[in-house]
């Protein structure tokens, strides 16, 4: 009976290729909807070159005996005798994996924009991202920035309409968020603000003001939301994802859920997060835990975004009431972060030219996993080497 695993997104098939490294031998299915062989989500928003960057090759799920069952989706979980139906077939489990991801949210006043989940979504989008072309795009947070700059550097006209006053989600400082607006604005992104978009189609935007906008192309970029539906159908507890305990195993024993749809425990709260390594990190740990492994969830949330040759990393958890510090590293690249009342340091946001934040980012992303307390005044002076707080500890 062995091991199902609903979904073969970066979780779903990092988590079969972990239980195969954890010397499981049973039978390990991989059940996902989408066509193509496993690929990379991030690349899509990136790039324009329409390459499918595949997760593993072919091969390698033949050599780890992973049956992968491309364009196949499961519709329900029959708890009580331990299978899922998928194409009219009943298919046993001894353990299941739900790893189902999130989708593009939608809005009925936003019918026939485009949005971005997935390889097809992208192929549509880039048959319309042209030199000289009009892109509208709703929503400034990471996909619609992230297009934002893919369009323009292709030398399409671009234009983002943002219900906010800042872009970004709440996970960046506003430090972060308004170097990256600004490098929009210098790009030649028509970046509006506080706008209120009333309604949309494929090829206009209304705003509030009641004149509509006409383009090429409108893509809406307003977040995800987790694929529950299966989770709830079969009656597992839901609330902001598939909720999960320690060991990411369900409100079902035997059913476990990891990656974007899950929400989890993690030092005294719960999140759900939608990052390509955390779908990794938690494959590692729910892998783990459904071979019997004990251990709290602990890894640091990180992620990071590409805008033209700036990128951002994200490590911890930004919380809007505390001070944000500062550390300069010159050449237009800068450090953000912040500490708990205890001093404890909670989150570091690099913004920078290509990897030049990357080794800073990894030493604050170490510190924060070691909950080790530092001083402002040291992180923030360049000529302090951050390592030294590590090995204090
Ligand atoms: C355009 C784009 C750019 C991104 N860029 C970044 C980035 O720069 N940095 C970053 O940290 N993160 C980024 N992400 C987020 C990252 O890709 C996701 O967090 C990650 O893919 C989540 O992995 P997952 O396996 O949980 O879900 P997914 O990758 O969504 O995979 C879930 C899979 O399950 C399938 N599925 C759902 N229901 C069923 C069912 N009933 N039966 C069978 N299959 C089912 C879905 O079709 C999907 O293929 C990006 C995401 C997108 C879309």
């Amino acid at each position: 009976m062995g091991v199902v695993i609903v979904g073969a997104g970066e979780c779903g098939v990092m988590a079969a290729f972990a239980l195969r490294a954890a010397g499981f031998d049973g039978a390990v299915t991989l059940i996902g909807s989408e066509p193509e062989l496993p690929y990379e989500r991030p690349p899509l928003s990136k790039s324009a070159d329409g390459a499918l960057q595949a997760i593993r090759p072919k091969e390698a799920f033949e050599t780890a005996r992973i049956k992968l069952c491309r364009g196949e989706a499961v519709q329900a979980i029959d708890r009580v005798n331990k299978r899922v139906m998928v194409s009219g077939r009943a298919l046993p489990f001894q353990m299941l994996l739900l790893a189902t991801g999130s989708r593009a949210r939608k809005a009925e006043t936003l019918a026939g924009t485009l949005t971005l989940r997935t390889f097809v979504d992208a192929q549509r989008i880039m048959m319309h991202v042209k030199p000289g072309a009009k892109i509208g795009i709703i929503g400034a947070g990471f996909i619609g920035l992230e297009m934002a700059a893919t369009a323009s550097k292709i030398g399409a006209e671009v234009s983002v309409y943002h219900n906010g006053q800042a872009v970004l989600a709440r996970s960046v400082p506003p430090q972060v968020a308004d170097i990256i607006a600004a490098r929009h604005r210098a790009e030649g992104v028509h970046l509006h603000l506080g706008a209120t978009v009333q309604s949309a189609d494929a090829t206009s935007i209304t705003l509030g003001d009641g004149l509509t906008r006409t383009f090429d192309c409108v893509i809406t970029g307003i977040g995800a939301v987790p694929n529950v539906e299966l989770a709830q159908d079969a009656g597992l507890s839901v609330e902001n994802g598939i909720q999960v305990d320690e060991s990411f195993c369900t409100s079902a024993p035997d059913i476990y859920a990891a990656g974007d749809c899950c929400n989890f425990p993690w030092r005294g709260t719960r999140l759900r997060l939608e990052s390509w390594r955390a779908a990794q990190d938690h494959a590692d740990h729910v892998a783990a835990a459904m071979l019997g492994a004990r251990a709290a969830y602990d890894k640091v949330p990180w992620f990071w975004s590409d805008h033209y040759d700036q990128s951002i990393q994200v490590a911890g958890l930004f919380e809007g009431s505390r001070p944000t510090h500062e550390r300069d590293l010159g050449l237009g690249a800068k450090i953000f972060f912040q500490c708990d009342d205890t001093g404890t340091l909670t989150a570091a946001a690099g913004v920078g030219h290509g990897q030049i934040i990357s080794k800073d980012i990894l030493i604050l992303e170490k510190i924060i996993e070691r909950r080790a307390a530092v001083v402002p005044a040291d992180i923030s002076n360049i000529d302090f080497n951050l390592k030294a707080v590590l090995k204090a500890g």
